[in-house]
């Protein structure tokens, strides 16, 4: 149980590596984090290299704001996440996860405007933390309620999600083990760059993929 600010600390802290790290270039980028009934978001129009406590803002469930906000130069009012809504879906349809980050990583994004609709199993770590391929979501426009609920649909059996021309999302039960699958899907997506310049690339048996399944649902209970 963690009190407000530890929250807000925590989502400062993770905003500020996304943006050091490359992920959430310019104001793009959200990130989430849920507890007692109350989604702590970030807000519309942010940089999350420069937010402030201000900048998190504390939904109800359903996505309503349930405290008001200060007033910011940059927003005439500061507003939630333009996609808090897919964060809430993704609650909804995840009761046991209490994270969220969506980005855009330049690896994760090149695999996303592929036109590919799944990446297979070239890593072991990838398959313990996300399961046995990467899926993307077909192309919604960003904000809308169609991508809050075709995402959603995906997580109730994956925890991380490429988005068609858009970028990922992952999910976690909190803010480090989700930014640290933010980071593995990067670097999975990296990794799945580099070796198409080599002009092949082998996936890993389905014998050894069972393997890893089976510790991920040890390890993961998934
Ligand atoms: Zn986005």
């Amino acid at each position: 149980m963690f009190d407000t600010k530890d929250i807000k600390n925590n989502i400062l802290e993770i905003g500020e590596r996304l943006y050091k790290d490359g992920f959430a270039r310019g104001i793009s980028g959200n990130i989430s984090f849920r507890q007692n009934g109350q989604i702590f978001i970030t807000a519309t129009c942010s940089c999350l290299g420069e937010m402030s406590e201000e900048k998190i803002i504390i939904l109800d469930e359903e996505g309503n704001q349930i405290l008001n906000q200060v007033q910011d130069d940059s927003c005439t009012n500061v507003k939630p996440s333009s996609e808090s809504m897919m964060h809430v879906e993704i609650y909804k349809a995840r009761p046991e996860i209490n994270s969220i980050i969506h980005a855009h990583p330049p690896y994760c994004t090149a695999l996303a405007v592929s036109g590919e609709t799944n990446f297979p199993a070239i890593l072991a770590e990838p398959v313990v933390m996300f399961g046995k391929s990467i899926p993307v979501v077909k192309y919604e426009t960003p904000s809308t309620l169609e991508l809050a609920k075709s995402v959603a649909k995906f997580f109730e059996g994956n925890d991380a999600v490429l988005m068609a021309n858009h970028g990922a999302t992952v999910c976690g039960h909190d803010l480090k083990e989700t930014f640290y699958k933010l980071e593995t899907l990067e670097f999975y997506s990296r990794v799945y760059l580099f070796s198409g310049l080599l002009g092949k690339r082998s996936v890993l048996p389905e014998e050894k993929i069972q393997e890893l399944l089976k510790f991920r649902h040890r390890e993961a209970g998934v």
